[in-house]
């Protein structure tokens, strides 16, 4: 997951200052419609390919382990959050020994109130 959020800070890094050498050149009304189409294509449609590629290689880790069912898991970025490590399919952070299961919903309303 922080890969995706390093190429895409590059990305904007780039982008800026290309935009701004490109802010005398282009005639103002263009120049809007360049920056969101350029925000569009080099910034936001690769973060969403890399995305859908992170969770496609990680589905199985996020649907099959013990760590799907514990609570400490984010299967946002895939990790332990109580060792602050990635489990694969052949080893688990934590070995089970750590394994809590996901709240129920009665247990979730109790944490609300
Ligand atoms: S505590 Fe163990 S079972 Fe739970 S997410 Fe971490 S490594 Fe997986």
């Amino acid at each position: 997951m922080g890969h995706i959020i390093f190429w895409a800070i590059v990305r904007t890094a780039l982008l800026i200052p290309a935009m701004w050498a490109l802010y005398g050149v282009v005639d103002y009304r263009y120049w809007w419609w360049m920056v969101i189409f350029s925000v569009a294509a080099i910034i936001i449609y690769p973060i969403s390919i890399q995305y859908r590629i992170f969770i496609e290689e990680n589905k199985e880790i996020i649907e099959h382990t013990l760590c799907s069912t514990c609570k400490s898991f984010d299967k946002t970025a895939v990790i332990c959050m109580k060792l602050d490590k990635h489990p694969t399919l052949k080893e688990l952070p934590c070995e089970g020994l750590e394994w809590e299961p996901v709240g129920n919903e009665n247990e979730q309303k109790e944490i609300d109130i």
